[in-house]
């Protein structure tokens, strides 16, 4: 498989307020990330609020640009790839379908926008291949006529996978695409999203505050804890095999009553820590049962003898000094 995302050291920082005659508060969203994104693969990407998981989904979009590092996507550096040419190669799809469908429009346009921006076939062929869309993702043909208004959650969402399918990308950017929808409906939209995967040869980079749900669609997953990549591996291995303490923490806030909801309890007992004032070391350690002296001095180096992990533990074997 041919890498269709190359992430090399992709750093953002934001500053944010103000202070006068003072340094201002910076928060460092996303550090020294590498990603790599193979074609045809589900790339999860986990990690609480705050952790930076959607800062870097932005990037790979080509939202926003890092400050530091690199992004290649499907070979070129995606700072040369022209708006176009990007947009048939990566699509998002972001949680919120209340917000991202635009309310003045019948659900046809809305679907069909994006060939109107990319110049793409005639008005009558647009709407034709919107149409077709519609139905591909589960719609009946007269949901075209309708505003985003008369549709539920999980239709509205069907209508923002259409959209972003319309272009043929290769890649779908999927930011927690199913949290503000009904348990039962969520279930629903997973599985069109698997089908649209294998039956469309898709690329996903799937990002979730909710291991449960990574679980069911990633073939992949990257756990991220304040800004940092802290554990990389195939599926079987995370879910069966889980080497970062933060990462097992996670797992154990999918046995909660009802995981789908909100930010997990890590059942940490602390709280994520402040991204304005990360603490020193290992930035998981004021919340890690495993946490040595070590942990409070040294930022982990990012293992990769056996997948990624970045923790002590497996550096020499001790998270002692
Ligand atoms: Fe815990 Fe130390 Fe590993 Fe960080 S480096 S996860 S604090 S054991």
């Amino acid at each position: 498989m041919n890498a269709l995302i190359e992430a090399r050291g992709v750093s953002r920082q934001f500053v944010v307020g103000q202070r006068l005659f003072a340094a201002k508060p910076v928060i460092r969203a996303v550090i020294d990330v590498d990603l790599t994104v193979l074609s045809g693969e589900v790339l999860g990407i986990v990690g609480e609020s705050g952790s930076g998981k959607s800062t870097l989904g932005k990037m790979l979009l080509g939202l926003i640009a890092p400050d530091r590092g690199t992004i290649r996507m499907a070979g070129e550096d995606l700072t040369a790839i022209e708006r176009r040419t990007l947009a048939r190669l990566i699509q998002p799809v972001f949680q919120d379908p209340y917000s991202s469908l635009n309310p003045r429009k019948r659900v046809a346009a809305i679907v069909a926008l994006p060939l109107a921006v990319l110049g793409i076939g005639s008005a009558k062929e647009r709407r034709a291949r919107a149409t077709a869309m519609l139905e591909r993702v589960g719609l009946p043909a007269r949901d075209a006529e309708v505003y985003p208004s008369e549709l539920s959650g999980g239709q509205r969402q069907r209508v923002a996978i259409a959209r972003a399918l319309i272009v043929g990308p290769k890649i779908v950017l999927l930011d927690e695409p199913t949290s503000a929808l009904d348990v039962s409906v969520q279930s629903q939209i997973l599985n069109l999203l698997l089908d649209l995967r294998n039956d469309l040869g898709l690329t996903y980079v799937f990002i979730s505050h909710n291991l449960a749900v990574v679980e069911h669609v990633a073939t992949r997953v990257a756990v991220m804890y304040l800004g940092r990549i802290v554990e990389a591996a195939d599926r079987e291995a995370i879910f069966l095999n889980p080497r970062h303490p933060y990462t097992r923490a996670l797992l154990d806030s999918v046995l909660t009553p009802e995981p789908g909801l909100g930010v997990p309890d890590t059942g940490l007992g602390l709280a994520f820590p402040n991204p304005l004032d990360p603490p020193a070391g290992c930035a998981f350690h004021p919340r890690c049962p495993e946490a040595g002296p070590r942990c409070r001095i040294e930022v982990p180096r990012v293992l990769r003898e056996a997948g990624l992990v970045a923790c002590h533990l497996y550096d020499g074997g001790t998270s002692a000094a």
